[in-house]
């Protein structure tokens, strides 16, 4: 049998994702990663993104928020602040945060010490949204 990685996904709340897998790839801080079985040990910093893992041919998307990924040979946890699988991504919701940050933006400068708070918001509801958008789910205006 061909060797397969344990990724498990946690967060504050709950574990999200514990399965076998082929492959990993998953948003670091210092840009995307990929992970097959047998990697080297490594530890990173993740920011806000998209994961991907493949079962055989089939491949998964979550939104991922931040936190660390701890990479050994035989598996990767993901510890993020926040994680959602496609399918459980409730849409409006992740539209009205990106309608509501874009909003408060707005009305901010650079220098405002709101900035990177409604900035950090805007690119979490975006990024709900793409990988929402890779169940074939449509986005009703
Ligand atoms: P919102 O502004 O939409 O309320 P938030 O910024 O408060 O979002 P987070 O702090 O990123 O949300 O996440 C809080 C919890 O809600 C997490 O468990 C996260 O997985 C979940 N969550 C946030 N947005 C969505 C969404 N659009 N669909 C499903 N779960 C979500």
């Amino acid at each position: 049998m061909a060797e397969t990685i344990l990724l498990e996904i946690v967060t504050p709340d709950r574990l999200v994702l514990s399965e076998e897998v082929d492959e990993v790839t998953a948003p670091g801080s210092e840009g995307e990663f990929g992970v097959l079985p047998g990697h080297t040990p490594f530890l990173t910093t993740l920011k806000v993104g998209e994961l991907t893992y493949r079962k055989g041919k089939e491949v998964h998307h979550m939104a991922v928020s931040w936190g660390y990924a701890e990479v050994t040979p035989k598996k990767v946890t993901i510890l993020a602040e926040a994680a959602e699988i496609a399918a459980e991504i409730d849409i409006e919701r992740a539209k009205a945060a990106m309608e509501k940050a874009e909003k408060e933006l707005k009305k901010l400068s650079k220098e405002d010490k709101d900035y990177l708070i409604e900035a950090a918001r805007l690119e979490k509801s975006l990024i709900r949204l793409q990988v929402a958008e890779r169940t074939g789910k449509t986005i009703i205006h």
